[in-house]
C-alpha cells in the first residue's frame, strides 16, 4: 500500500477550492506534493500563489499547464511561445520541477503537419526552459483529443518528439488515462527509462463508457485500468518522482470536496 506521501494531487481534481484550500487540505491529509493549475494562479497573482505554495511545505511536480504550440497563423504561433515562457516563469517561481505539456493540435490541419510546428515550438522554448532549469514534460492524449488538442497521441509520438530535440530537459509525462490502451505501453515507458524522459506519472482510472469527453474520469480503481501494473512498469524503469492524482469529474466536483478527498487518498491506497 503506497504511503500518500508518495502522491501528488492536481488541484483541478477539487475545481471548487483555491490553491489556499487545496494546498491546506492536502498538506493535512499527508498527501506529499501538489501539481498546480494556472486558473487557480490567475486570481491571486504568481507572487501570492508562489507564498501559498511555498509555505505549505508540499513538493510541486508540476505547473500545467503549457503547449497548444500548432496554428495557421504565425502570430498565434509566436503567441503560444510567449505564453510558455509564462508558464515557464510561473513554474520557476513556484518552485516547480516541470511543466505539463498539452502540445496542441488544430482542427483542419493535418496531424503530421501539426507535429512538425510542436517540434518546432518545443525548440524554440527548451533552451527558456532549460535556463530557468524547469523540466518540459510532453504529454500524450487520447486520440479522442487528436481533432484539437494533441497530434501527441501514443507514447511513440512523445519519444520522437523528444529524440528530436534531444535535450534533457524535455521528456514525457505518462498519464494512464490516456496511454493505458497503447499497445506499446510497456515498452516505451521502458525506453523512456533508459532515455531519461520519464518525468511524470498520472493516475485515475477510466469509466469504461465515459459520459464526457473531459470530465468523466473516474477515481482509481472505478474504472478498467491496471494501473498497479503500469506503476510497477514506471518504477522498473527507474521513475523516483511522485505519483500525481489528476481526476476531472463533473461527479465528483459537485460532491463535498472534503469527503471527496478521503475517497482520493483511499483509493490511491488500494489501487494504485
Ligand atoms: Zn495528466
Amino acid at each position: 500500500m503506497p504511503e500518500l506521501s508518495t502522491a501528488a494531487v492536481h488541484t483541478m481534481t477539487n475545481k471548487s477550492w483555491s490553491l489556499q484550500q487545496c494546498c491546506d487540505a492536502y498538506a493535512t491529509a499527508g498527501f506529499g506534493g501538489v501539481s498546480v493549475w494556472r486558473n487557480v494562479i490567475e486570481p491571486i497573482g504568481i507572487t501570492e500563489a508562489s507564498k501559498i505554495v511555498r509555505a505549505s511545505g508540499l513538493k510541486v511536480p508540476a505547473l500545467v499547464r503549457g503547449g497548444f504550440f500548432p496554428a495557421f497563423e504565425s502570430t498565434l504561433r509566436q503567441a503560444a511561445l510567449d505564453d510558455n515562457q509564462r508558464c515557464i516563469d510561473e513554474a520557476a517561481e513556484i518552485g516547480a520541477e516541470m511543466v505539463v505539456l498539452v502540445v496542441g493540435a488544430v482542427v483542419g490541419m493535418p496531424l503530421a503537419e501539426a507535429r512538425k510546428q510542436v517540434n518546432e515550438g518545443l525548440s524554440n522554448v527548451i533552451d527558456y526552459a532549460a535556463k530557468n532549469k524547469i523540466k518540459l514534460a510532453i504529454e500524450p492524449l487520447h486520440p479522442m483529443y487528436a481533432a484539437d488538442r494533441s497530434c501527441i497521441n501514443r507514447m511513440q509520438e512523445a519519444r520522437h518528439a523528444c529524440e528530436a530535440i534531444a535535450s534533457p530537459w524535455l521528456g514525457i509525462a505518462v498519464d494512464v488515462y490516456h496511454v493505458w490502451w497503447d499497445p506499446d505501453l510497456e515498452a516505451e515507458i521502458a525506453l523512456a527509462g533508459e532515455q531519461k524522459t520519464l518525468f511524470g506519472f498520472h493516475v485515475c482510472d477510466w469509466r469504461p463508457t465515459p459520459r464526457d469527453l473531459l470530465n468523466d474520469r473516474v477515481l482509481m480503481g472505478a474504472g478498467c485500468i491496471d494501473i498497479k501494473h503500469i506503476r510497477a512498469c514506471v518504477e522498473r524503469a527507474g521513475f523516483e518522482g511522485l505519483n500525481e492524482i489528476e481526476i476531472f469529474s463533473n461527479e465528483k466536483w459537485a460532491t463535498d470536496q472534503e469527503d471527496y478527498l478521503k475517497d482520493i487518498a483511499k483509493a490511491y491506497q488500494q489501487h494504485v
